[in-house]
């Protein structure tokens, strides 16, 4: 039966053509009658040429994601499987050894609103639109078929943006049984995830590859790392022989997992609850000095209203930060709002070092993790962004 049909302005034209799966509402001229959320439907542009197949929910700004340019590609059973293969093969060949790591990374692996994460025989996927939320039984037939030794998948479904698609927030088993914790070895540490409860699918995957930077700059040294959650650059940072490590995060809960953590990987570090803003300025105005100091907050820009508060906090923290470190120290500064850019955020980090009358080089900048890869033709999938500076 052919799908309903939706036709693209004249406007949106260019970026979508060019290869962008977002269509919003706006750039739409029209709604098929009693479009319900989630539904099929076929793009086409003003002349009534066919330009791609996806999921419709006609309430949202974002109201079309498109999953396939091939007129010939329903979007069944068949498409998940093949695309699901795809990116876990892909991940066998780029990552091989990593016990933890993001199998579907959304629009990046041609699947706009899935991410399935898996750490160890565990699947933890989030369905943020309602098409993906439709197709779960298909897409849990796809994980269990190509991912070899599936032991569980657990939908993580506790998430804001599900709201906007009128999807219920919840946590639900969809196959086997998912523990409580599981243990995996990232990065050279032991860590027990937890993906019922823990941030995002249970852990922070997306800085992973990053933790190996510690190697050969900790030894010996007093290291900081703020907004320290579970306590994953803390521990690696006192594994690669720091002479003192204090991790600092609001949240006691996340905390006492970071102190089991360290003991688990026979390491000592200090663990500080409090809000890091406060303890920054604090500690900072003491004149305390650290060798190398870890800063990866959570988002502070969600909507484009929220940039100018975000780079004031950004600022904030990194000035005090950058006061802290002797000549020779690094920081490793992080934003995860989609909504800054590097750009923005070096020159956010070129008005702190001034003020704090330092000067500093950038050894490296970077992204996210090599599975959670960037869509070159959505630079919206470009959210994290760090700067490993060292001070002069
Ligand atoms: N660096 C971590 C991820 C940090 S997530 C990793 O790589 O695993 C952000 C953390 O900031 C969360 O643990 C949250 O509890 C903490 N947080 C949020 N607001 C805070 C505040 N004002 N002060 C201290 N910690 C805060």
């Amino acid at each position: 039966m052919p799908l309903p049909k939706v036709t693209l302005r004249r406007g949106a034209r260019a970026r979508v053509l060019r290869g962008h799966p977002w269509v919003f509402s706006g750039e739409l001229e029209d709604m098929p009658a009693g479009a319900a959320p989630g539904d099929a439907v076929d793009l086409l542009d003003t002349l009534g040429g066919f330009v791609g197949r996806g999921f419709l929910t006609p309430s949202c700004a974002l109201a079309l994601r498109i999953l396939t340019r091939d007129p010939q590609d329903p979007l069944d059973a068949a498409f998940f499987s093949r695309r699901i293969g795809e990116s876990v093969r892909r991940r066998a060949r780029d990552l091989p050894d990593e016990q933890a790591l993001r199998l579907v990374a959304g629009e990046a692996d041609g699947l706009p609103g899935l991410v399935v994460d898996r750490y160890a025989e565990h699947l933890v996927v989030q369905a943020s639109t309602a098409g993906m939320e439709r197709s779960l039984p298909q897409i849990v037939d796809a994980l269990k078929a190509t991912v070899p030794g599936a032991a569980s998948v657990l939908a993580r479904h506790d998430i804001p943006i599900r709201a906007r698609e009128g999807l219920v927030q919840e946590v639900r088993q969809l196959h086997g049984a998912t523990p409580k914790e599981i243990g995996v070895t990232l990065a050279g540490i032991r860590v027990l995830v937890e993906p019922w409860t823990g941030h995002k699918t249970g852990f922070y995957l997306d800085q992973r590859d990053h933790l190996r930077w510690l190697a050969g700059r900790c030894e010996g040294r007093r290291i900081l790392d703020v907004f320290c959650y579970v306590g994953a650059w803390a521990v690696a940072a006192a594994k690669e022989g720091a002479r003192e490590v204090l991790g600092v995060d609001s949240s006691g809960p996340a905390l006492a997992r970071a102190r089991r953590h360290a003991e688990m990987n026979g390491v000592s570090c200090r663990f500080i609850e409090a809000n890091a803003f406060d303890w920054l300025r604090d500690t900072s105005d003491r004149a305390e000095r650290f060798d190398g100091i870890v800063l990866d907050p959570p988002p502070f820009a969600k909507s484009k209203e929220d940039v100018p508060a975000a780079m004031r906090a950004y600022k904030e923290l990194n000035l005090r930060a950058l006061k802290m470190l002797g000549p020779g120290g690094w920081l490793y500064t992080v934003s995860c709002s989609q909504r800054v850019g590097l750009e923005e955020l070096t020159a956010c980090l070129r008005e702190a070092a001034a003020d704090a009358g330092r000067s500093a080089r950038i050894l490296a900048a970077t992204g996210q993790s090599a599975d959670h890869p960037v869509l070159l033709e959505a630079p919206e999938t470009a959210y994290l962004k760090g700067l490993l500076l060292e001070v002069a």
